[in-house]
């Protein structure tokens, strides 16, 4: 079926069709009553019995008072006074009822913590009558006026059953058939032609398979054109993180407020009070030791020996130039910068370096990597290419080589912090700092065997400036490998702080952060986009933002670290009445 061609009915729909957002998917469960059972509009039928229960009830009052007039006795009835007492007893009992139904809808209203288990059990009845949300409204009220066993409303729960979302009748048909399977979720872009569209479809299908509602995740105020095909298949919403700001992060003269999309309590409170450090220390100097991204495809020959022919092909710099040329021409801002080999066997893995703009860089080193091989086996036919990656980039899993050779950009940040700064505003003391880093940061990461985790929490930082800026967030692996150092100077007043880490891994272009709200984020520390002034620029200086940022979270924490540790000390010798002045200054 040929969805595309067919008129995009949704769009006229009423808004209540259309919305899907947590709030209105919630609406239609809070709306439905128990009286919605009854055949009539509500107040057609309370009308109908309040008319007939005070007409017959004034007929026979007016027969009784005849009666005792007449002296007729009582029990002997006329037809038309039977029949009004039966109108009297039936319309007695429906006002009651009412009144129950009444009664009952006020205490089963569902609150925002049991609409989910309400919307399972009216939406297990919507899928046995394939019918859309009035039935289930219909068949609320056995539900709720019978007690099902425990065990059978359990059994229930657990069948895979559909929500109440409104759809249009063609988008109905729609999850209809993504349910059934003869329409792929995953081609829903492409057959609708409208990517909102495709994600509520998509969304609704899917809450009917699992039997699961995503009602906490939001569909609307999203942009889906702009993630298809570039940041995310299959959408069905999107994930909101708070975005809090540290700073000014004073760095390089330059102020820059950073922003951070985390959920860890603290964590932004805490950069932002080593920014305070900082600024009130006459900021920070960050240094871009090298920027090159790397790729490192895996090939193998029949022999070491023609794998070692290659090595040292590829190694020689006479032929360099030649490499460059090819591997620059798929890409204006891909530049080779170097290969580096290494041998296991009679397998090659070749890690490509190169420049890459404002961009992180992996598709555009991938592409000149192709370029090479494809050179390359001209002259090596006998080259078998296992992998355009062979993990000795290595992209994404904490590896010695990004840790030695650097891998995105290299860079060392520092800062000295006056003694006066230290004491007031990170509340310890520049030794207790200088000793705990050493204790911490560097012998303990070595006792523990750490690779490139010489910090405290440097990818606490990185992680969270990531996902505000659209940067992608596997490779805080890499990216947070970092060396803290401490030192007193200036006669041990001082602290000299400095992070190195050689392998941030950012863009300013591409992947997601052209996305809004992460564009907004790189547009906040002016480094959206590509840089018109000179290519890479932006990207660079995120770097740069990046370990600013991640000197500030780790001045804060080893502070509140070193400070707690010399409360505690503090009350211990307290309490022991012994002498506190070497304690302070140790
Ligand atoms: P990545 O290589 O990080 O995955 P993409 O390939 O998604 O990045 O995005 C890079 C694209 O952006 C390339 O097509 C490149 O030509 C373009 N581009 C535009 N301006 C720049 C720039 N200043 N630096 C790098 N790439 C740029």
């Amino acid at each position: 079926m040929d969805v595309r061609r067919r008129p995009v009915k949704h769009q006229s729909h009423p808004r209540s069709v259309k919305q899907h957002t947590d709030g209105e998917l919630l609406k239609p469960h809070n709306q439905l009553k128990a009286s919605d059972a009854l055949p009539l509009p509500l107040y057609l039928t309370n009308g109908l019995f309040f008319t007939m229960f005070f007409s017959v009830m004034y007929f026979l009052l007016h027969r009784w008072r005849e009666k005792i007039r007449n002296s007729v006795p009582l029990h002997v009835v006329t037809l038309s006074e039977l029949a009004a007492l039966v109108s009297l007893i039936a319309s007695f009992i429906y006002l009651l009822g009412f009144f129950g139904i009444d009664f009952v809808q006020s205490i089963i209203r569902p609150s925002p913590d049991s609409w989910e288990m309400e919307d399972e059990n009216s939406e297990q009845l919507m899928i046995d009558e394939d019918k859309p949300i009035k039935p289930c409204g219909q068949a609320l009220i056995p539900h709720i006026m019978t007690t099902k066993p425990t065990a059978d409303v359990a059994k229930e729960k657990k069948k895979p059953s559909p929500t109440i979302e409104h759809t249009s009748e063609e988008d109905e048909e729609i999850v209809k058939m993504v349910v059934k399977g003869s329409i792929p979720s995953y081609a829903l872009e492409s057959k609708l032609g409208d990517c909102k569209r495709a994600a509520a479809v998509r969304r609704e299908a899917l809450q009917r398979i699992t039997g699961k509602s995503l009602s906490g995740l939001p569909l609307d105020g999203f942009d889906y054109d702009s993630i298809l095909g570039q940041c995310c298949e299959m959408p069905v919403g999107y994930v909101q993180i708070p975005v809090g700001i540290a700073g000014p992060l004073l760095l390089n003269g330059t102020q820059f407020s950073v922003p951070m999309a985390t959920t860890e309590g603290c964590l932004v409170a805490s950069t932002n009070r080593g920014c305070k450090a900082i600024f009130a220390s006459g900021g920070a100097t960050c240094i871009l030791l090298k920027d090159g991204m790397t790729r490192a495809p895996v090939v193998r020959f029949g022999s070491a020996k023609r794998a070692a022919e290659l090595k040292q092909f590829l190694e020689d710099p006479m032929n360099f130039d030649t490499l460059a040329v090819v591997f620059n021409k798929s890409s204006r801002f891909g530049r080779l910068q170097s290969i580096r080999c290494a041998i296991a066997g009679k397998n090659l893995y070749i890690r490509f370096c190169c420049s890459t703009g404002d961009a992180m860089g992996m598709n555009m080193v991938s592409k000149g990597v192709q370029n090479v091989l494809d050179f390359l086996q001209t002259d090596y036919p006998d080259m078998d290419v296992m992998g355009i990656s062979g993990n000795y980039c290595s992209d994404k899993k904490p590896a010695a080589v990004n840790w030695i050779e650097g891998r995105g950009k290299s860079v060392v940040c520092e800062a000295v912090i006056n003694e006066e700064v230290v004491e007031k505003v990170l509340k310890t003391t520049v030794a207790a700092l200088v000793e705990l880093n050493m204790l911490k940061n560097l012998t303990g990461s070595a006792m523990a065997g750490a690779l490139g985790g010489f910090n405290a929490h440097a990818s606490n930082i990185v992680s969270a400036v990531y996902l505000a800026t659209g940067q992608d967030p596997a490779q805080n692996i890499e990216s947070s490998h970092c060396i803290t150092m401490m030192e007193a100077v200036n006669d041990g007043k001082d602290l000299h702080v400095s992070v190195t880490m050689p392998s941030i891994e950012v863009g300013t272009v591409g992947g997601g952060t052209q996305l809004a709200s992460q564009s907004a984020c790189l547009n906040l520390l002016g480094v959206k986009g590509a840089s018109t002034d000179e290519p890479g620029s932006n990207s660079r200086v995120l770097a740069t933002i990046v370990a600013g940022s991640v000197l500030a979270g780790e001045l804060s924490l080893m502070a509140a670290l070193a400070a707690g540790q010399l409360v505690k000390s503090h009350m211990k010798y307290n309490r022991s009445t012994r002498d506190m002045t070497k304690l302070t200054s140790s």
